[in-house]
């Protein structure tokens, strides 16, 4: 078995798969309030919302969460869609824990608390569920009652996740951020309230995708010392964690520390996406080190 690859064989267990994937369904799978999956037959479903004209249906994956079965449909259609360029207002977003977001205009968002009543809730629940006999009902009727509200966390993450990053596309053409390894700060001292606050899948997966749809440019920077930078002169500000306010000897700017860098950020995106902006231009116009008014001046003649 080592030489094939395939590892050890596992038994299968009870609760052991979330979904399961059906890499091709017939396009006219879906007929009302039914469902035909291969080999299940006909299975009524609640459909939320109807397949858009010119789509295909490809793939479906059945999901089972605590609250129910979900059906997940994965529908292809043949346009192509541009990849967003930079334009417009030039956002850089600062993540972090004590605020959940800072940007460049001094925007702050406060990290959600509404989690820490739920977590009570999941505390108590799980308290409970030593004194329950093995394999009774009582115990398998808390188990899903723990799912529950697991769940709920999570769908209430989500939703703060998309109505910032819509927020914050309403604001901006081009949103910037750090080139951050979430799953390194995961492991340190706050662990707990980081993967709480879900900063890798907001700033990976949720933020990306919003921008992509809203046709916003979203770009990433280089993030080593991003918050011990003047983002007015450019001088070095050597500061510790405990420093929240930047002040500057050099220019004398002086703002909340995340916004400063959120500014820093937001610099060090501008002078890359005018490089990116400058390859796609067939004039080859040179707009090496380029300042962000020079960029807003150069959008002002193109426009
Ligand atoms: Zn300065």
């Amino acid at each position: 078995m080592k030489q094939r690859g395939y590892g050890f064989p596992r038994f299968k267990k009870f609760g052991q798969f979330k979904s399961v994937l059906f890499p091709q369904i017939d396009n006219d799978a879906i007929q009302g309030n039914e469902i035909k999956l291969p080999k299940l037959g006909k299975v009524a479903i609640n459909l939320h919302r109807s397949i858009p004209d010119g789509f295909k249906v490809k793939t479906a994956r059945v999901i089972r969460k605590a609250s129910g079965w979900y059906v997940a449909l994965l529908i292809q259609a043949d346009v192509s869609v541009p990849e967003p360029m930079p334009h417009g207002h030039a956002s850089g977003i600062d993540v972090g824990l004590e605020y959940f977001l800072s940007t460049s205009d001094g925007e702050q968002v406060k990290r959600p608390r509404f989690f820490n009543q739920l977590q009570r809730k999941l505390k108590s629940l799980q308290r409970r569920l030593k004194n329950k006999q093995k394999g009774s009902s009582n115990r398998r009727n808390l188990i899903q009652k723990i799912g529950r509200v697991h769940e709920r966390i999570a769908n209430c993450r989500s939703d703060f996740h998309f109505k910032l990053a819509h927020h914050l596309c309403d604001h901006a053409g081009m949103i910037l951020v750090e080139d951050l390894d979430f799953r390194i700060m995961a492991k340190g001292m706050l662990a707990q309230h980081t993967l709480d606050a879900g900063l890798g899948q907001f700033v990976n997966h949720v933020l990306p995708w919003v921008c992509w749809k809203r046709d916003v440019y979203y770009g990433k920077v280089d993030p080593n010392g991003t918050s011990q930078e003047c983002p007015d002169c450019g001088a070095v500000v050597k500061k510790d964690l405990s420093v929240r306010m930047h002040h500057c000897p050099e220019c004398g700017s002086v703002k909340p520390r995340d916004v400063a860098s959120g500014q820093v950020i937001r610099n060090r995106g501008l002078s890359a996406a005018v490089g990116y902006a400058a390859k796609e231009n067939v004039c080859g116009v040179e707009v090496a080190g380029a300042l962000p008014s020079q960029l807003a001046m150069k959008q002002k003649l193109e426009s």
